[in-house]
């Protein structure tokens, strides 16, 4: 299995030769630091004064990692991924919320999603917790401050939404994602993300999910405690290593308290893979589902796999990469009859800037991530030439 990942032919099967160019120009961009910088603030200098600049941007970099502003845009692309046993999971962007009519109105658009999802036999959903609620309330429930009445009444209208897109998605058969954030509003989400699953996780499969970032020397602890304690219901995990490593540093710094970073790649690397080795040795109440793009990590998924004699397509065990990243992981594991999944991001271009700067930022600084991509989009252009 040690090389299932380099077979570029099936990675890239649903992509036609000039997409390929395109890709390769465009991570050949994004790997030049300065570069990024420089673009991300021109386009979203241009996009603030009103710039006809979205087409640019839709025909680029949108086109490489969304599936289209509206559903009926993304179509395409879902039925050719389950076409390969890809599954989609739709992850709509929505503008910074402010109000307790726009989380109402996020809210809405969930149940809608996960509607769709279920319409489209698309077994999960995902949602970030603040689109359903105040930064500042989870920043502040995450402290352990007193909330006044108001906080605590807006507190009280977070967890009824939490807690109707659970029972919907349930009732639907859908599986819940629910994305982790930062540090400072960490607390709040796992405290009420671990309410949910005691209370919509029995049975064989956990219809819950809560994201565990890696990166956090503390999460070790955190997922033994959680698992000591673990009661009649199954703890579903979505392991990640984490999006917002510079941003905590700094913050840390600021607010003068130990960063919650790792102190080197190396030590996010053992980290994860301890995590996914100690959630392995405990598989009977465990749910995982293995978001990233490492091949060290996927493939130590599948060692694991093996040592616990788990059949490819356990439900219990799910792969997911970001659309238009780690082609040559998703459709090589897919290929082996095991369940992946691939977040497709979709909505307005003005919506999906920060999500497209963090993707462009993210592939820049990672140390090898861009060479990745790059390595692989290369070798199937030659194998395509020769
Ligand atoms: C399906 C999916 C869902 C995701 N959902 C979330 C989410 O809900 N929340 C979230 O925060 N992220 C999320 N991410 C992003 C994820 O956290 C990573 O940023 C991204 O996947 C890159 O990590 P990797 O495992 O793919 O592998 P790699 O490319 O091998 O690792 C890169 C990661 O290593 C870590 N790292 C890099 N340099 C250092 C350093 N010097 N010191 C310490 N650590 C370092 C960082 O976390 C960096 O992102 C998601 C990713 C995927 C694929």
């Amino acid at each position: 299995m040690q090389n299932l990942f380099q077979n570029t032919e099936v990675a890239y099967d649903l992509k036609k030769t000039s997409q390929i160019r395109k890709s390769i120009f465009l991570f050949s961009l994004i790997t030049k630091r300065f570069l990024v910088k420089i673009l991300s603030a021109v386009t979203l200098f241009f996009l603030k004064l009103g710039f006809p600049i979205k087409w640019l941007l839709k025909a680029t970099i949108y086109e490489q990692f969304c599936g289209g502003v509206s559903i009926t845009e993304c179509s395409d692309i879902i039925k050719r991924m389950k076409k390969k046993n890809v599954f989609s999971i739709l992850d709509y962007s929505i503008e910074s919320l402010q109000n307790e009519k726009d989380f109402d109105n996020a809210f809405e658009k969930k149940l809608t999603i996960i509607k769709l999802s279920k319409e489209n036999d698309m077994p999960f959903s995902v949602f970030k917790p603040t689109s359903l609620g105040s930064y500042k309330l989870f920043k502040k429930k995450s402290s352990k401050k007193n909330l006044n009445d108001k906080e605590k009444s807006n507190w009280f209208n977070i967890e009824k939404r939490f807690d109707r897109i659970f029972e919907y998605a349930k009732k639907m058969k859908v599986k819940i994602l629910v994305d982790a954030e930062e540090y400072e509003v960490q607390n709040a989400i796992d405290e009420l993300v671990l309410k949910m699953m005691k209370k919509y996780n029995g049975g064989s499969e956990a219809y819950i999910y809560n994201t565990v970032q890696l990166y956090r020397w503390d999460r070790i602890n955190y997922l033994k405690k959680l698992i000591r304690d673990r009661g009649d219901f199954r703890l579903g995990f979505k392991l990640v290593r984490g999006a917002y490593m510079e941003k905590e540093r700094q913050l840390a710094k600021e607010n003068d308290y130990q960063s919650p970073i790792c102190k080197s790649k190396h030590d996010t690397d053992n980290n994860f893979n301890k995590a996914l080795r100690f959630l392995f040795s405990n598989i009977k109440g465990v749910d995982i589902f293995v978001a990233s793009h490492n091949e060290e990590s996927n493939y130590l998924v599948l060692e694991m796999m093996d040592k616990y004699s788990l059949k490819n397509d356990s439900n219990n065990i799910w792969f997911c990469q970001l659309y238009g990243m780690g082609d040559n992981i998703t459709f090589n594991l897919s290929q082996k009859g095991y369940n992946v999944a691939k977040i497709l991001p979709f909505g307005p271009v003005k919506n999906l800037v920060p999500y497209l700067v963090r993707r462009a930022q993210e592939n820049s600084s990672v140390g090898g991530q861009t060479n990745r991509e790059l390595k692989y989009l290369k070798k199937e252009l030659i194998r395509r030439n020769s």
